[in-house]
Parts: C-alpha cells; structure tokens; sequence
C-alpha cells in the first residue's frame, strides 16, 4: 500500500514544481508568517535607492513602485527611501549591459543601494513577441524581469514599465522590484522564505558592527560575505 501513496506524493511534488513555482517566481519563495513574526528585526531603519532611470518613466511611477516595495518591507522594520539620480538611454540593450553599466557606477555617498529602472522600447516589443513565441513552443520564459549583482547585492535593475502583453499574468514591476529588493537585503531563492528572514535580520545586526561604514546601510552578498562599506 506505501507504493502507490508513494507515487501519489511524488505526483504532488512534481505538480507544485511544475504550476506553482513559476507562479512563486514573482516573489522570492514562500511566506511562512509565523516564523517571520518570530524573529526579530530590530529597530526600524531606512535603506536609501538612488534610481537611475529610463526616459518614459516618471516620477510617479517611482514613488508608487516603492510604495509597494515598502509595505513588504514593514514586515521587517525597514523603509526603502527612493533618491532620483538621472533619467539616462539604455547602456545596451541586454540585462547584462545594464548590470555591466551599474558595476562600473560609482555609487555617491548618499546611496546605499543603486536600481535601475528599464523602461520599454520598440525594440523590447519585438523582442518580447519574438521570446514569446518561443516561450508558447517550449514553455520556457526567457526574457529576465530583474537581476541584481552577485558580488555585492546593492545594484541591480528592474524592468519598470508597465506592460500589455502575457507576462502581465505572470509579473509586474511592483512584484519584481519587491523580488530583486529582497535579493537587495541578501536573499537568494529559496522554496520557503525562513532563510530570508534569517538574513535579513543579520543583515540589519550589521548596522552595529563596528567596522561598518557608518554612512552605509551594510549588506551580506549571496555567498555570504559582509558588506561593510559602499562598493564602488
Ligand atoms: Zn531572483
């Protein structure tokens, strides 16, 4: 009798992997709210964001996209405080020139953490119809909503601009920024979120280590090294 409840489990296992996941994407994994109202977050603190941003995306649209941000992060005694630094053209037309471009940026003093927002083009048009069309053949998403640097956590970018086409169904840039905003504060992807929680919460014991920078709200980076000072 064990086989086929065995068989069954597996079913489920695959079926949660296979329809929830990429669903849970838009968010960084599971709330578990018990364990996250167990911790303790300290004292509330500010992290400030300078925004680099793309033409077509105004003010606003920053202000409500952090709005969002925000109520995620009360969870946790926090406040992202958005700092507009320049509205710029596209450094190139990939993700990964965009987090080439953020590297290189040197980060002023009044900024703990660096977004870029991406706007939308003709050219990302068509390139979203052309991935869509893959993605309706194989099933696979190809174009990438967000990355941040793995060296630091503390740039990274977004695609910002509000859309009307399938992916709608799947993300926004309010749930995409809320997803790279914890990879922003340390998280990685995990199934159930306790282990973001942990991190969050040494993230913030740093604000009193000694060593820090004062002028700079720490980090830890993905593979678990401190942050201490403002990277380049
Ligand atoms: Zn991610």
């Amino acid at each position: 009798m064990t086989q086929p409840l065995f068989s069954k489990f597996w079913i489920r296992i695959s079926l949660f992997t296979s329809v929830l996941l990429p669903f849970s994407c838009t968010t960084i994994g599971f709330h578990q709210t018990k364990v996250r109202e167990s911790l303790s977050y300290g004292e509330q603190a500010t992290v400030r964001v300078c925004v680099i941003k793309e033409e077509g995306i105004e003010d606003k649209d920053v202000f409500t996209l952090f709005e969002a941000w925000n109520e995620e992060l009360s969870f946790y005694q926090l406040k992202a405080e958005p700092s507009i630094l320049m509205t710029m053209e596209r450094p190139g037309f990939y993700g990964t020139d965009i987090l080439e471009y953020l590297i290189l940026f040197k980060m002023p003093s009044q900024c703990d953490r660096l977004l870029y927002l991406k706007g939308r083009t003709w050219g990302d048009i068509l390139f979203e119809v052309l991935t869509l069309g893959i993605f309706a053949g194989v099933g696979v998403k190809l174009e990438v909503q967000g990355a941040v640097e793995a060296k630091t956590n503390t740039k990274g970018y977004i695609k910002a601009k509000y859309i009307s086409t399938i992916q709608l169904l799947f993300t926004s840039p309010k749930s995409t920024l809320i997803h790279e905003g914890y990879h922003m504060l340390g998280c990685g992807h995990q199934l159930f979120m306790k282990e973001c929680y942990e991190r969050i919460r040494d993230v913030k014991l740093l604000l009193t280590d000694p060593n820090r920078d004062p002028n700079f709200f720490p980090n830890i980076n993905s593979s678990g090294r401190k942050i201490l000072k403002r990277p380049i």
